[in-house]
Formats: C-alpha cells, sequence, structure tokens
C-alpha cells in the first residue's frame, strides 16, 4: 500500500490572521453563523474575509449525494428549513458582507429538488442586503430546466456549477452526476441570459493535461466565462486519494491557456477553491 504523499511545501499555508477575520470569527462563534469557510477550515479565510466575501451552505448539512472527494455528510437530509432564507439574509448582513457565494447539498429527495428555497434565498438576501452581490454555486437539478429557471429568474450576479473533475474521472468523482448534464446545465444558464457563468474543476486525480484542456475546451464551447482549478485534497482516509500533486507553474501554464482561449477570468493554483477570490469575478 503506498504512503499518503506528504504535502509539497506550496500546500502548507500559514493560519488565517488580520483584525477583519478575528472580528468575523467573533460574530461566527457569537451567532453560531454556518459558513462553508469555517466548517470546512478553509486556508483563504484571511483573504476572502478581509475582502468581504464568504461562502454559505444552504438545504441543511447532509447531501443525498456521495461524491468520492466531499466532505459532506450522505444520507437522509433534514427537512426543509423555510425560515433558512432569513437566517441567511441576517447572517450575511451581521458579517456585513459584500459578495456571498450560496451553495448548496444536492437535494434529489425533493420534487422541486430544492429550487425553491434557493431563489427564495436570494429574495431575502437581496432584500436584507440591498448592495451585496451574489454568486449561487447550484447542484444540476437533475438538468430540470423547471428548476433551473427558478434560479435564472433572481438573475444572481454570478451563477456556478461545477465540473469537479474531467470527463473520464466523473463516475468515479461524483457518481450520481453526469459530465455532459453538467455542461448542458451551463449552456441552459446562458442562453438564458445569466451574465456570468463559472465553473470549477480540481486536479491530481488521475487526469491528464489534454484531458484539462479537454473540459476547458468544453466549457468554452457552453460559453462559460470564469473558471477555477485547484488541486484536490483528501478530506479523509475514506475518500479518493490524492493521485498528484500538481505544480504551480503547471497551474500557471493552465491560466495562461485559459485566457487565451477567451474566458474572462480564470483562478488556477493549488490553494484555488470555487470560491476563492469571488468578488473578482464581477468584472
Ligand atoms: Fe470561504 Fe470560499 Fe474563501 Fe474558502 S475560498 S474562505 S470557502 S469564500
Ligand atoms: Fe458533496 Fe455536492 Fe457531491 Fe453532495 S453533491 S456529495 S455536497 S459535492
Amino acid at each position: 500500500i503506498p504512503k499518503r504523499n506528504p504535502k509539497p511545501k506550496w500546500l502548507r499555508v500559514k493560519l488565517p490572521t488580520g483584525k477583519k477575520y478575528t472580528e468575523l470569527r467573533g460574530l461566527v462563534d457569537k451567532y453560531d453563523l454556518h459558513t462553508i469557510c469555517t466548517s470546512g477550515s478553509c486556508p483563504n479565510m484571511g483573504e476572502c474575509w478581509t475582502e468581504g466575501t464568504a461562502t454559505f451552505m444552504i438545504l441543511g448539512n447532509t447531501c443525498t449525494r456521495s461524491c468520492g472527494f466531499c466532505g459532506v455528510k450522505t444520507g437522509r437530509p433534514d427537512t426543509v428549513d423555510w425560515d433558512e432564507p432569513e437566517k441567511v439574509a441576517r447572517s450575511i448582513k451581521i458579517m456585513d458582507i459584500k459578495h456571498a457565494v450560496i451553495t448548496s447539498v444536492d437535494r434529489d429527495d425533493l420534487k422541486d429538488m430544492g429550487s425553491i428555497i434557493w431563489a427564495e434565498t436570494v429574495k431575502a438576501i437581496r432584500r436584507m442586503n440591498p448592495d451585496t452581490t451574489l454568486e449561487t454555486l447550484i447542484p444540476d437539478f437533475q438538468g430540470v430546466n423547471r428548476n433551473i429557471d427558478r434560479i435564472v429568474a433572481v438573475n444572481p450576479e454570478v451563477v456556478s456549477h461545477n465540473m469537479e473533475t474531467v470527463k473520464r474521472l466523473t463516475r468515479e468523482v461524483r457518481i450520481q452526476a453526469k459530465y455532459e448534464r453538467s455542461l448542458e446545465v451551463l449552456r441552459y444558464l446562458k442562453d438564458q441570459g445569466i451574465q456570468r457563468t463559472k465553473s470549477g474543476i480540481m486536479l491530481g486525480l488521475g487526469e491528464q493535461e489534454d484531458e484539462v484542456l479537454q473540459t476547458m475546451t468544453d466549457l468554452r464551447e457552453v460559453g462559460l466565462d470564469i473558471v477555477t482549478i485547484g488541486q484536490y485534497l483528501q478530506p479523509s482516509k475514506r475518500h479518493l486519494p490524492v493521485k498528484e500533486f500538481i505544480t504551480p507553474e503547471q497551474f500557471k501554464k493552465y491560466e495562461t491557456i485559459g485566457l487565451e482561449m477567451g474566458f474572462r477570468h480564470v483562478e488556477s493554483g493549488p490553494l484555488v477553491r470555487s470560491s476563492y477570490k469571488a468578488q473578482k469575478h464581477l468584472t
């Protein structure tokens, strides 16, 4: 059995610091606010929070799917909390967030797949925080346009849906998803007039360079504006192993090629997460 690879030096990060970080950390603890930044112990908290960006997860913390890379627990999800839109909106107000990223677990158990709560959350945030801009990082809603239309109707500044990996590895990495279906969701969003569409992939799961470039080409083909490319890290021993640590130089290469391909923004680097520096993508 191969030993777990030790992390290369470019993945070692300093603990987040700074006045804004300390202040927000205090509020999160005091009001028991739920951000992915804290629950996932994201290494970018210092940076993102200083810039007024945070990520919130809705529709509970139990997912109906079981992607091999994801640390969220799988099982029967909680009942829908109809007060959740207000609670999230209030958290954003308390934290004085300028740009919020909203994401959710997948709710294949619900008839609307959670799309109604999604839309209500955006509306509540807009009501309480009229100056806050939004990115909605949505599930595939099983490709059902009726659900996606609810997101389109509330018109978030950025709508993202992650491919997570290249075509060949999709089955292994996110068993209940389909590569083509995710591409179609992104195409549909663009066709419906969403201004900025965005997607993310993780590297180090055994993909080859030409497969990464093919995924980027496929994403451009559906009119995608923004792509994020980061290193996969194993949340626990039960998750897919890291096959490779991609060098910063290789990430830089993808960034250069991506910009040549015509993406409006390419965030490519070892510590890039799909919501990293998200407010930059409004330009
Ligand atoms: Fe939060 Fe995303 Fe920034 Fe991490 S990258 S701190 S999860 S907003
Ligand atoms: Fe995690 Fe999303 Fe997959 Fe659910 S659908 S297991 S939250 S990546």
